[in-house]
């Protein structure tokens, strides 16, 4: 399949007559049952008709993604939400109210207009009212319900700029919106509301702290920073080693010294076994690493440039057939935490301390 590649100027409410017939052209592949990715304040989505079951199929055959794994519908107005869930708990309204549009997902109980092919055979749906102005006009010329994964075969970091979309998903899709790169780089936080309290499934820019402005209560699921509690993560996706480099990936902790002498002397017995090592750190400790390649995820102590970089500087490690990277770690709060989520799914949890 020939995928068309439509570049749109980023970030701007005012479109240009050729933008709004690109757009609106793109809705029309969507609402015939095509995919169109699509960029969005978070990763790029790859878009296709939520409520119809063939679409829903066709984005699992185009990432190659298991069919249990679940999709976030977007909607681009708050009252779309009442056609597609059964129950609108005081909790969710207030949620919206606070961090819509924006990158936050809310599990609700689905209405039976939702077919089980998009939300993996559950009884809830995913939903989410992004802030991406070219996000929002597409879900509203593709009929307001776009299911959107992120735009990346599965088990590859999500993209996070245009080219990224289509190294992974060139030839298999309609098109690709190229709105240039995204501004955060993270996927969405995900709150499952039909638990008491809610609870986090996976952390995101929209933080525990911050929930918890506006939730009198809200839990996080055990499985996000830990490998080995024994128990399934309640969002099906996050069972799978996701994110993640074709390289093999290690997270060193410790004082920054003492991490830059452990991470050297690894790469330089991994470089004696024959393998292309890389390591991955922040601004002010780049000068101390040794490696085949060094990439920086932004200024120490920067988390939303090392948010905003960490997924295309994983791209860069396997396009320089990377083997072997160590990475700096980061504090496990705020944004930290999500960063340090898709890291220890990105090392299969791997985690050296140094002491
Ligand atoms: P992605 O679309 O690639 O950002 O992944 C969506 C994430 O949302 C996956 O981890 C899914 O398992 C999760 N998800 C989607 N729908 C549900 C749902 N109804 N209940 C729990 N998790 C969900
Ligand atoms: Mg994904």
């Amino acid at each position: 399949m020939d995928t068309k590649i439509e570049k749109l100027t980023a970030g701007t409410e005012a479109f240009s007559q050729r933008e709004e017939e690109v757009l609106r052209r793109a809705g029309s592949i969507i609402k015939e049952g095509g995919l169109v990715a699509f960029p969005t304040e978070t990763v790029y989505g790859l878009g296709g008709d939520a409520l119809n079951r063939e679409s829903a199929r066709r984005i699992y055959a185009a990432k190659g993604r298991p069919s249990d794994n679940p999709l976030i519908v977007h909607i681009c107005q708050f009252e779309q939400i009442h056609a597609i869930v059964s129950e609108l708990p005081r909790d969710a309204r207030r949620l919206a109210e606070a961090f819509w549009p924006g990158p936050l997902t809310m599990i609700l109980p689905k209405s039976p207009c939702v077919p089980d092919e998009t939300t993996g055979g559950l009884d809830t749906v995913a939903i989410r009212l992004p802030s991406n102005p070219i996000a929002r006009k597409l879900i509203a010329y593709s009929g307001g319900y776009v299911a959107a994964p992120s735009a990346n075969l599965s088990g590859r970091p999500s993209p996070t700029a245009p080219d990224a979309v289509a190294e992974d998903l060139g030839g298999r899709i309609e098109m690709i919106l190229d709105g240039g790169d995204v501004g955060i780089g993270l996927e969405s936080t995900i709150v499952d509301l039909t638990v008491s309290p809610p609870q986090i499934l996976r952390p995101g820019y929209v933080t525990q702290e911050m929930l918890r402005q506006v939730l009198e209560k809200v839990d996080t699921d055990v499985t996000i920073l830990a490998g080995d509690t024994g128990q399934a993560p309640r969002a099906p996706g996050m069972k799978y080693r996701h994110y993640a480099p074709k390289g093999e990936l290690v997270i060193v902790k410790g004082e920054p010294d003492k991490v830059a002498a452990y991470m050297n002397s690894q790469a330089a017995l991994d470089s004696e076994r024959g393998e292309r090592t890389g390591i991955i750190g922040t601004k002010r400790w780049l000068s101390l690493y040794r490696a085949d390649v060094v990439k920086c995820l932004g200024e120490s102590g920067d988390v939303e440039s090392a948010a905003r970089n960490l997924y295309a500087v994983l791209r860069q490690m396997d396009q320089e057939q990377v083997g072997r990277i160590y990475s700096e770690s980061f504090a496990e709060q705020g944004l930290g935490e999500a960063i340090m989520n898709r890291l220890l799914k990105a090392a299969g949890f791997r985690v050296v301390e140094v002491s």
